[in-house]
């Protein structure tokens, strides 16, 4: 039932949708239900008139962001990632006003701890009932939203939170004995069984306002998401690279021009993205995957991450995509048994979607690890890590002197992305090639990938110090050259970011002995400008490995 205000009963209350990471209209959880909350609790006035409910209008749905600028600092958000997500609020805004006829509001508040009276004051003025929003998962963000929550119950605020983040939200995916799977594959075999008998639905939204009578407002609000995004840039420059921050820079904001090309905002830019994957790409997808010079997969990570696209519709789409190869397969050829190529491309993307739920449960149960500790404390303790800052820096700026290694840190650099090998073969170096602790490196990722993202960033750097729920047994190291060997034959992408290695085969920089020699003072490439690797893989190799033994 709509509440009413007592001291004026005609005063419409309003019902509030914040948004965190979940920035879309389409199969938004609970956008969706709370607009169908008020949907009927309006049927109910109606069919229940009272003379009170007569003189009370339907509830009005508004929506909400706040930026927590200091707190995303402190969750090292990266300067690519904080430009998306205020590119996207804009389309978002615009969208919600226009096809809705929702107005959205902007706060602003330094951190989440700060942000919950700002939000109580926000509920008071605008005499908000109800507050719905889908749950974030890490430790920070559910602290936030109990107290909000404890502080809005006195005040007979009720604040409904929705699983939205996940195919199948955490702990709907469990053992026999109800307990969470501690590495993937049975988790996926489960979660897929799940999946193959209650196929997800997807929420949709009609228009729950009548028209809004204030358009100007609409201008005022992009305004103002223009203002407070060229704050909080200014603000990350400071905290990151101690710059200035000038639109139209065109010096300074490299990295600003290459991801606002790479990475249009919006819903509408991600599901484009989707479609485009899975009619293309998708079909060299097992075996592209690996080859950072194709670019062969979907580039959704950085929507998926703030929500700009439903993972839910993802996974739909692919099916969608399964299903049609199926019925192509059996059409042309009789059914073999055996699983087609086109089936393996869709199948092992739809396990990267699984992939990104499971480390997201992870986090749900073993809260623990939101706050530094790994999921396998016993092998974490028994290394002894290395904070050496001077190795530390010649990984992050990509001049370790091993080739496919400094070709992945400065693309990362420049363009705030990493291919999933490449994220792989960087981490596996700084953790035992340098024996440098992961959360260095983890905490280097977030700082400048555009789709970082708490659970799948942590749950990869595990992985790779082998020290996580998969992890890699500690003695199956990758080696650097032979990774660039099989993954870039031709040398393309390590040519590409390091154009100084161009005049050298790649034969050679591929055998490490060999690259120390061509780059030695006698040796046939001593004038080209590039180091000799700073460590001997082999030998890091093995004082890793009796690390790790203990
Ligand atoms: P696709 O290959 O097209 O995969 C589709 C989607 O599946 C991705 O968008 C992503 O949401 C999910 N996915 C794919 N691989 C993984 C994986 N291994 N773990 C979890 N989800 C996956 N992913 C992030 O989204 N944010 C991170 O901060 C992040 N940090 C990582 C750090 C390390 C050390 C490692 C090894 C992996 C990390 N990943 C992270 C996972 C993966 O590298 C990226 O999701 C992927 O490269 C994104 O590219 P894409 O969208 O083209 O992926």
């Amino acid at each position: 039932m709509p509440s009413i205000n007592p001291t004026n009963p005609a005063s419409p209350s309003s019902y509030l949708m914040w948004f965190r990471r979940d920035l879309r209209l389409k199969d938004n959880t609970a956008l969706s239900q709370i607009s169908e909350i008020i949907k009927q609790s309006a049927t109910q006035s109606k069919t229940q008139p009272s003379e009170l409910t007569k003189l009370v209008k339907p509830p009005r749905l508004k929506a909400l962001f706040v930026v927590t600028a200091e707190q995303w600092l402190q969750h090292d958000m990266s300067i690519a990632q904080v430009d998306f997500i205020f590119r996207t609020l804009k389309i978002l805004a615009t969208s919600l006003f226009e096809q809705l006829n929702i107005e959205m509001y902007l706060l602003q508040s330094a951190t989440f701890d700060s942000c919950i009276p700002v939000i109580n004051d926000f509920c008071q003025q605008h005499n908000i009932t109800h507050i719905a929003s889908n749950f974030e998962y890490e430790v920070n963000e559910q602290q936030r939203d109990s107290a909000l929550e404890q502080l809005l119950t006195k005040q007979g605020i009720q604040f409904s939170q929705y699983h939205d983040q996940c195919i199948l939200p955490p702990m709907s995916v469990t053992t026999n004995e109800d307990t969470m799977y501690k590495v993937f594959t049975p988790f996926y075999k489960k979660w897929q069984s799940i999946l193959e008998t209650s196929t997800p639905t997807l929420y949709s939204i009609d228009k729950v306002n009548a028209a809004l009578s204030n358009p100007d407002r609409l201008a005022q609000l992009l305004k103002d998401i223009d203002d407070l995004h060229q704050q909080t840039l200014r603000l990350f420059y400071k905290a990151y690279s101690d710059a200035d921050f000038i639109e139209n820079d065109n010096v300074n904001n490299q990295l600003l021009n290459t991801v606002r090309h790479a990475y249009p905002a919006g819903e509408a830019a991600a599901r484009n993205q989707l479609q485009q994957f899975l009619a293309e790409e998708v079909q060299q997808y097992d075996i592209g995957r690996d080859q950072p010079a194709l670019e062969a997969t979907s580039r959704l990570s950085a929507y998926l991450t703030i929500g700009a696209i439903s993972p839910r519709l993802c996974y739909l789409q692919a099916k969608q995509v399964l299903q049609a190869i199926y019925e192509n397969n059996s059409n042309q050829a009789g059914i073999t048994g055996q699983t087609s190529g086109a089936e393996k491309d869709v199948q092992r993307w739809i396990s990267e979607l699984a992939w990104r739920d499971f480390y997201r449960h992870v986090i749900f149960d073993r809260t623990d690890i939101v706050t530094g500790n790994a999921y396998n404390k016993i092998a974490d303790e028994k290394v002894n890590w290395a904070y050496d800052q001077a190795d530390f820096t010649k990984w992050c700026q990509g001049k370790t002197g091993v080739p496919l290694v400094d070709a992945a840190m400065r693309c990362l650099n420049q363009t705030g992305f990493m291919h999933n090998r490449l994220r792989m073969v960087t981490a596996m170096f700084l953790t035992k090639d340098l024996f440098i602790d992961w959360r260095w490196g983890e905490r280097y990722f977030m700082q400048q990938l555009i789709d970082g993202d708490f659970a799948s960033n942590n749950g990869g750097w595990q992985w790779s110090a082998s020290v996580g729920t998969d992890a890699a047994p500690y003695f199956r190291i990758m080696n650097p050259f032979s990774q660039a060997k099989t993954h870039d034959k031709q040398a393309v992408f390590i040519k590409t970011w390091l154009p100084e290695l161009r005049p050298i085969p790649a034969k050679v920089f591929h055998d490490e002995a060999k690259l120390r020699q061509a780059l030695s003072e006698k040796g046939e490439f001593a004038n080209v400008d590039y180091p000799q690797p700073m460590v001997e893989h082999k030998q890091a190799r093995l004082y890793a490995i009796e690390q790790f033994k203990g």
